[in-house]
């Protein structure tokens, strides 16, 4: 059989996939690791690692893969495969694609990876019968791709499509991209840890990962606690902004939120759509229908196998 495999990395953990040209999975294999941004040499030993440990998971040789798709957070020219901001990577315009190629010795392709879970909803799940959808994808950053006519919106650039850095408040709360007011900064999870941090005065140790806190303040708001209440409200209320943003400009048929955050229920509850409603333009038509998925960084991995998938394709088909 033939091959590709698909690498999600993030600030939590690095998940590969293996998958045949039918884009079944023959293994995945997750690896934590500690949070922060690293140095191209980390990414592509990163990389490497995860390429030989899914391939002795599946019982193959590396040799038997033929292309590997990698999704990563962040700022990615997807025809030159530079990255040019990324949470992980702690250096700018960086030429990921390329390096990772001749470390590999193999065909490469980089994206985003919100587009990435976007064409895994596009190829296996719910937008297989959807011509125009976005997926929202809401953990530590504010991510979205988006399908127009069947196909990932990126841009003339590549890297359109960054509803976490929309702004929505002048002079507003400070974003990891390093600008304000984005909306990934009112909604991330590190958001509202670092609320938290500052307005409760919550046991929230500086050697805990950002999950573990955000999970000790849901389990105040749960109990009660009004400030944690309040600070998911307003994750909530901004989000509703976000939403209607994009129903606004686009009018997709199907909102997806993914990601692991779709735990906590507060981010679809009642009052955010009901805000999402009240914001979008009178012009008559039906909201959105809006699904959430709280699928793991699997999916994630398996459409950066599709990402592969669908590259050797045009490449065999040639220039249309
Ligand atoms: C990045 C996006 C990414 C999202 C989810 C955001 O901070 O800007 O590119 O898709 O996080 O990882
Ligand atoms: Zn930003």
């Amino acid at each position: 059989r033939r091959l590709v495999v698909g690498i999600k990395l993030s600030d939590r953990e690095h998940t590969a996939v293996l998958v045949d040209f039918a884009g079944n999975l023959i293994a995945g294999e997750a690896i934590p690791r500690s949070p922060g941004a690293m140095a191209l040499e980390g990414i592509l030993d990163a990389a490497e690692r995860l390429l030989d440990r899914v391939c002795a998971k599946g019982g193959v040789s590396r040799d038997r893969v033929e292309a590997l798709g990698l999704g990563v957070p962040g700022f990615v020219d997807c025809d030159s495969g530079v990255v040019h901001w990324s949470p992980i990577l702690s250096s700018r315009h960086v030429p990921l694609q390329d390096a990772l190629r001749a470390r590999l010795g193999r065909t490469v392709f980089v994206d985003n990876d919100a587009n990435l879970v976007t064409l895994a909803e596009l190829w296996f799940g719910a937008g297989r019968r959807l011509s125009d959808f976005a997926v929202v994808t809401i953990e530590h950053g504010l991510g979205m791709g988006f399908v127009i006519n069947h196909r990932i919106y990126r841009g003339a650039r590549g890297m359109g499509m960054e509803l976490g850095h929309t702004k929505v408040q002048l002079d507003g709360a400070l974003c990891r991209c390093g600008q304000r007011g984005c909306l990934e900064a009112y909604v991330a999870d590190y958001a509202l840890v670092r609320e938290a941090q500052t307005a409760l005065n919550l046991p929230l140790g500086e050697m805990q990962s950002v999950g573990v806190m955000l999970e000790s303040l849901f389990d105040h708001a749960k109990a009660g606690n009004a400030a944690a209440r309040s600070i998911f409200r307003r994750a909530g209320r901004y989000l509703a902004v976000g939403l209607s943003n994009i129903v606004n400009l686009f009018d997709p048929a199907l909102i997806i939120l993914s990601g692991e955050r779709m735990r906590y229920d507060y981010l679809y509850a009642s009052e955010t759509l009901s805000e999402m409603h009240a914001m979008m333009l009178d012009t008559g038509r039906d909201a959105p229908q809006i699904e959430t998925h709280a699928w793991g960084d699997l999916l994630w991995a398996h459409g950066a196998a599709a990402l592969a998938l669908h590259e050797l394709t045009e490449q065999l088909l040639g220039p249309s």
